[in-house]
């Protein structure tokens, strides 16, 4: 397109009482509605839509109006002053009104991408060396919380209590080895239990399972006056007892 080639910048539309002269030579009529305004070179024009059909062929002939669409914009009176007496400062007006929409349009979609890719906050295991079984049930701490930080979460355990008074939980590792601790600890629970049940790791503080698990577990059953498999804390403690010393 060169610089020569028309453009329609804006059909306007003016109140009755301040419409404008069409700028059609040979035309004095004026125009309120469909006002098509035109850039043609260096000139700008404002034409009535029957003359404008008259110098370009028809109505679509320049396309669709740069500003506005194709729909006729009402012009204030401050606006229909311009149009009138500099056309060239309110098409640069159009312009930057519609810098504006389009930078509000860009910044409203800049927000919402940004909703879109912000991570969701996730409740995080906490730092301290408990873990939280369910995580929901916090406000039961600390009868809620199992005691051992390498735990697998989400796994239940078997709490055992024997007859001679010692208490054992059979507590899955994170790395899914299973131990057979004792609870409370006491002096000597290395030397409690037989091979069967597994290897004392002091590390941990209870026996690793090395064997098959369901033949170490049947020999805390045979030896146990009492079982719980649970998920929570609070029933363990009920079959192990509620010593004031555990901590
Ligand atoms: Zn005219």
């Amino acid at each position: 397109m060169t610089t020569d080639s028309p453009c329609l910048l804006a059909i306007v539309e003016v109140d009755k009482s301040e419409r404008v002269y069409c700028a059609q030579p040979g035309c004095h009529h004026t125009v309120y509605k469909a006002i098509h305004v035109v850039k043609e070179g260096e000139q700008l024009l404002v034409l009535g839509s029957t003359c404008f059909e008259k110098r370009y062929g028809n109505l679509k002939a320049l396309g669709k109006a740069q500003h506005w669409g194709g729909n006729g914009k009402v012009l204030t009176s401050e606006e229909r002053a311009l149009l009138a007496h500099n056309t060239q400062a309110l098409v640069a007006r159009f312009e930057a009104e519609e810098a504006r929409l389009r930078q509000e349009a860009q910044l409203k979609l800049q927000s919402l991408r940004e909703a879109a890719t912000r991570p969701v906050p996730v409740t995080r295991a906490p730092t301290t060396p408990l873990v939280q079984w369910p995580a929901a049930v916090g406000s039961m701490a600390p009868r809620g919380v199992f005691p051992w930080p390498w735990m697998k979460p989400g796994t239940s355990v078997a709490a055992f209590k024997f007859q001679d008074g010692s208490g054992w939980v059979r507590v899955q590792h994170k790395d899914t080895r299973q131990f057979i601790v004792p609870w409370p600890s006491f002096d000597g629970w290395d030397e409690a239990l037989p091979p069967v049940v597994g290897r004392p790791n002091m590390e941990i503080g209870g026996y690793e399972v090395i064997g098959p698990v369901p033949v170490a577990i049947a020999f805390l059953r045979d030896h146990a006056e009492a079982e719980k498999v649970t998920g929570v804390w609070a029933e363990v403690a009920a079959v192990l007892g509620n010593k004031p010393n555990w901590t």
